[in-house]
């Protein structure tokens, strides 16, 4: 299968420090690359980690705080410049980029922002209701509300369940090489010893899904969009010691990050988004830990793999 991760840009909230960029992240999934909250720094951080906005297939923007979207505008003049670079015939495609309807304002400001000729071949999609946006390539793009300050949406990315041919079976059956292609794509195959279907060799596969949650309060919106992914990514401004602060601007703990995920059934949780009040990252994770058992707290630079199935 081919690479499924997700590449950590950056995990400030409001204030970058020296060790950390705005919120950004990028997720390679098959030959998706899609790019979530660029906040400021995206473009230098797609270059450190060698994330090409060439390659981008589409960017999701929760919500118009500048840590969420302040990179909008490298990231598209980027594209522009690439584009015209491209010796690709037609061009780069078309980067749907989603993000809050009601704040189309913002975006367009945010397009507009400096003087280049805008060739990036961006589309807008605004998201105004839960529920399905897109299909990216065969992946289903959702989106559900969260309760954050503004208007505030989720994502979720969900690949549709399929099946998975058993070796033993395929054996079994007498079945090798292009035959077995044969098998999956038509549904049957004649062999001297009979006819076999795909639900004879095949047992089912669940697809893979990731969500990306910030920025909220604990909500169902969220736990809606992390409902048994493999990969949770979600906000933990704040260590449960400050869970006032964090209901009063509406933002999520630590621990209720790995509460969610733990409810929510998601195997794997990131944590992002994080108060420059603390200088490390760790103390994150390690409150966490005590309430999910598979949790990493992002560090700008660093690739984390999607679990295997
Ligand atoms: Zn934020
Ligand atoms: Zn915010």
């Amino acid at each position: 299968m081919s690479a499924r991760e997700l590449i950590v840009l950056g995990t400030a909230s409001m204030a970058p420090t020296r060790h950390r960029a705005h919120n950004s992240y990028a997720l390679r999934w098959d030959d998706q690359l899609i790019l979530f909250d660029p906040g400021e720094g995206t473009q230098r951080g797609c270059t450190l980690t060698g994330v090409s906005i060439a390659k981008a297939t589409a960017v999701c923007i929760t919500h118009f705080h500048g840590d969420h979207c302040l990179g909008l505008p490298g990231v598209v003049q980027r594209r522009s410049h690439e584009n015209e670079a491209t010796e690709r015939p037609g061009g780069l495609g078309p980067l749907p980029v989603f993000f809050p309807a009601d704040c189309e304002v913002n975006f367009d400001h945010l397009l507009q922002a400096t003087i280049f000729e805008d060739s990036s071949n961006v589309v807008k999609r605004g998201v105004s209701a839960p529920g399905r946006q897109a299909m990216l390539g065969p992946f289903e793009l959702r989106a559900e509300p969260l309760v954050h300050r503004d208007t505030t949406f989720g994502y979720r990315l969900q690949e549709p369940d399929g099946f998975s041919a058993d070796p033993d079976r395929l054996a079994e059956a007498g079945l090798a090489g292009s035959d077995v292609g044969v098998l999956l794509d038509q549904g049957w195959i004649d062999t001297p010893a009979g006819r076999v279907t795909r639900e004879d060799v095949t047992v089912p596969r669940r697809g893979q899904s990731m969500a990306f949650v910030m920025d909220t309060l604990p909500c169902e919106g969220a736990l809606e969009l992390a409902r048994d992914v493999d990969l949770l990514v979600c906000e933990s401004t704040y260590l449960h010691e400050e869970v006032e602060l964090a209901r009063e601007y509406k933002h999520m703990t630590a621990r209720q990050a790995a509460e969610l995920a733990t409810e929510a059934g998601a195997r794997r949780l990131v944590l992002g988004h994080f108060s420059a009040r603390y200088p490390t990252n760790d103390v994150f994770s390690e409150e966490a830990s005590h309430f999910h058992d598979d949790v990493i707290a992002a560090e700008d630079g660093i690739t984390i793999p999607v679990p295997h199935r």
